[in-house]
Formats: structure tokens, C-alpha cells, sequence
């Protein structure tokens, strides 16, 4: 099969679909890829490396897209991307057709097979292809907490590890999930006293088995909550209840209660956050503050490390594109979990919640 890699065209986005790595393992199976020409820039990959791993490189997206069976990227398609794909192409990329009416409409008119990693399954129920940038989520959201707590960037000017003598930063982290374990994990690392709070009592467990007690669990419960918001100096926000806006489990009433200079990180602010005050900001300018509480909610953390997000992806998201490219849509009916990841096929919505988004009767 041809596969093509397109330069990543979306704002701020460095990442890309297939790593060096990757494409060696491509060409290994018999298949050509072809790579726009300083796709990989904004990731450290030069063309030289991919030339080395066997890649042919392409002058343009344009000419990706016209000679390529199968286009693999990173964000979902935008207008001029999705007016090149053909029907007898696939589309092997995050997608998030839900809330995006107009790029349903374009892949629609495509008529290509699109596959979208968010919504490819595992047998234990997990969704793969997201949890690798919720692991970089989730330990990016403590540097940029410790990072936020010092006094120039506003916070009250406490240093996360602490020093001998003097105690560390004390982190809630509400959800215990891929997200919450990464964080929590990271702040004990770092020498903080962490507590995260759970609904799920097996996952409380699994953290508790997994830290030897080290990272105290607490049911999340509105008492638990309160309690410990007002304890902590960084409170990250890692809940995600699948198929919902993320719940406001901290209301603007509880910032007065909040130390002064204390750290606000939402994670879950893709989901609309589980802060009441909680709005999407950039790298660019991450933080604002209100009632003294210093919020951090940037919505694209994994952007900020885009080599290891790349790398972390492809090591996810290979298997599958390689199932792909040896079988093409065959390889759908030889597993169920990449067959979950069809959303849109010869012009037809192939997924019920992007069905059910559109309007449309499942
Ligand atoms: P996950 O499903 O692995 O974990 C979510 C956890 O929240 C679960 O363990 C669940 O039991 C727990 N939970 C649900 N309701 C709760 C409540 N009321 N109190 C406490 N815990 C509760 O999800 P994840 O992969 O860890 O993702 C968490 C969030 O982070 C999602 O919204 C995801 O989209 C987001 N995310 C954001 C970025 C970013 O750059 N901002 C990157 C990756 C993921």
C-alpha cells in the first residue's frame, strides 16, 4: 500500500502521524510511504531520517494526497485536507466528528474510510490511541503546576519539591484515570504529598497497590472535596465520566477558601473542565487568576512535547495502521476494536454517536 504522511496544518500543532521508527516498520512490511517534506520539522525529524528509514519524500501535501492509499496524521482534517481525500482512500487520524458538524459534511462528500484513533477500543474497555496523551497530559500538568506555583509566574512562591527542613507542595488530584495516575505519580516523584480522589473504588485499590500507599486515596465525595482543596497548594482536574461534560466539582465559592497563590491545573478542560471557573487557554498564555486562585487550562498539553507525543502515539497507534495497510478494510472484519474506529465510509456515518450528533436516526 502507499501510505502518506502530510505535514500537520492546524494551529500550533507539531506532532506527526508516522516517526522515523514508524515508517521503518512500514517499509519493512512491504509498503511505500511517502512524507511531505519537513513534516517532521516541528517534531525533531528531519527528512534525512525518514529518507534513511526508507520514507520518499514529497514536495507538497498535494502530492501526498494524490499518490497515497492510505493518509495517516495526527488532528482531524481541515478544509483544504478533507477536499483532497477520495473514496478510495482511508483516513487513519484523531477525528472528534461530534462537535464538528462541517468536517462530518467534508469526509461525508470524500466518501473516503476515515478512522479515528479516539474511538478505537481495547478488550479491557479502554480507549488505546487516547491513553498515550493522557499519560503526557498527566505529567505535564505537574511541571506546569510547579512551574505556576513560583512567585513570578503567580503563584504564592513555594517550591514544589520543597528543601530539607521545609515541606513540599500538598496536590489533590481529582480522578484517578489515566490522566490523575500519571499526575499523581509525577508529584510523588517530585517529593509532594499527594492525595487523589476516586469514584471508582477497584481504581483506589489499583493506586494504592500500585504506590504502596504512598498516594493517599480518598472517596470523592462533596465533603472530601472541600476538605481538601483548602489543604492543598496544586489541585489538578483529571475526571472524565465517557460521553459527558466533565462535572464542576470545585464551584467559584470554594476559591475564597483556597490558599492565596494556590494552583488550579483542569486537564479536563477538553471536556469543559470540572473547575466552575475553568476557560480554555494556550501555551502561549496559560494562566489567569481569580480570587487569588491561579487557573492553568490549557486545553492542548500534549502539543507542548510534541517529539515524545509523537512517539508515544505511533507506539499506539502502529499496530492498527499496520493491520491497515496489509489488509486494507479487510482488516476491520479481523478485529472488532479498529472496526470501532470506522466513523465515516463511502459517504455514509458509520458511528452511532457521530450519527446521533448529526441528527441523524442509529
Ligand atoms: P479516564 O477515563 O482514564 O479517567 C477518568 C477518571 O475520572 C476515572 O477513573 C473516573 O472514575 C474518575 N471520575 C469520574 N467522576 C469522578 C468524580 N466525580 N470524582 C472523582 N473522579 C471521578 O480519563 P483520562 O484519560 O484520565 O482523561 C481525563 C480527562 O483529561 C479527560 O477529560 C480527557 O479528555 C482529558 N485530557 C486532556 C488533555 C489536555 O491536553 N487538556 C489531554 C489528554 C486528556
Amino acid at each position: 500500500m502507499r501510505v502518506g504522511v502530510p505535514q500537520e496544518i492546524k494551529k500550533n500543532e507539531h506532532r506527526i502521524g508516522l516517526t522515523p521508527t514508524a515508517v521503518r516498520e512500514y517499509v519493512a512490511h512491504g509498503h511505500t510511504v511517502l512524507v511531505q517534506t519537513g513534516a517532521g520539522d516541528g517534531a525533531g525529524f528531519t527528512d534525512a531520517e525518514y529518507k534513511l528509514a526508507g520514507a520518499k519524500i514529497a514536495p507538497d501535501a498535494k502530492t501526498v494526497f494524490a499518490d497515497s492509499d492510505m493518509i495517516v496524521k495526527v488532528k482531524e482534517p481541515q478544509k483544504v485536507e478533507w477536499e483532497m481525500l477520495r473514496e478510495d482512500q482511508i483516513l487513519y487520524t484523531y477525528l472528534h466528528l461530534a462537535p464538528d458538524p462541517e468536517q462530518t459534511k467534508g469526509l461525508l462528500a470524500s466518501k473516503c474510510a476515515a478512522i479515528a484513533y479516539e474511538t478505537v477500543t481495547d478488550r479491557n474497555g479502554g480507549l488505546p490511541l487516547l491513553a498515550p496523551m493522557s499519560e503526557v497530559a498527566g505529567r505535564i500538568a505537574v511541571f506546569s503546576a510547579a512551574e505556576t506555583l513560583l512567585k513570578h509566574n503567580g503563584g504564592m512562591g513555594l517550591l514544589f519539591c520543597g528543601v530539607p527542613g521545609v515541606a513540599p507542595a500538598r496536590v489533590a488530584v481529582l480522578g484517578g484515570g489515566v490522566v490523575g495516575f500519571n499526575s499523581a505519580r509525577m508529584a510523588l516523584g517530585l517529593g509532594a504529598e499527594v492525595v487523589v480522589l476516586e469514584r471508582s473504588i477497584p481504581r483506589m485499590r489499583e493506586i494504592d497497590e500500585l504506590t504502596d500507599g504512598r498516594v493517599i486515596t480518598r472517596y470523592s465525595s462533596i465533603n472530601a472535596i472541600e476538605e481538601e482543596i483548602v489543604k492543598a497548594d496544586v489541585v489538578i482536574g483529571a475526571v472524565l465520566v465517557h460521553g459527558a461534560a466533565a462535572p464542576k466539582l470545585v464551584k467559584r465559592e470554594h476559591l475564597k477558601q483556597m490558599k492565596n497563590g494556590s494552583v488550579l491545573v483542569d486537564v479536563a478542560i477538553d471536556q469543559g473542565g470540572c473547575f466552575e471557573t475553568s476557560r480554555a487557554t494556550t501555551h502561549e498564555d496559560p494562566t489567569y487568576e481569580i480570587d487569588g486562585v491561579v487557573h492553568y487550562c490549557v486545553a492542548n498539553m500534549p502539543g507542548a512535547a510534541p517529539r515524545t507525543s509523537s512517539e508515544a502515539l505511533n507506539n499506539a497507534t502502529l499496530p492498527f495502521g499496520l493491520a491497515l495497510a496489509d489488509h486494507g478494510l479487510d482488516a476491520l472484519k479481523k478485529d472488532k476494536h479498529l472496526a470501532r474506529g470506522l466513523n465515516v465510509m463511502g459517504g455514509k456515518i458509520t458511528y452511532p454517536a457521530v450519527a446521533e450528533a448529526m441528527g441523524m436516526e442509529w
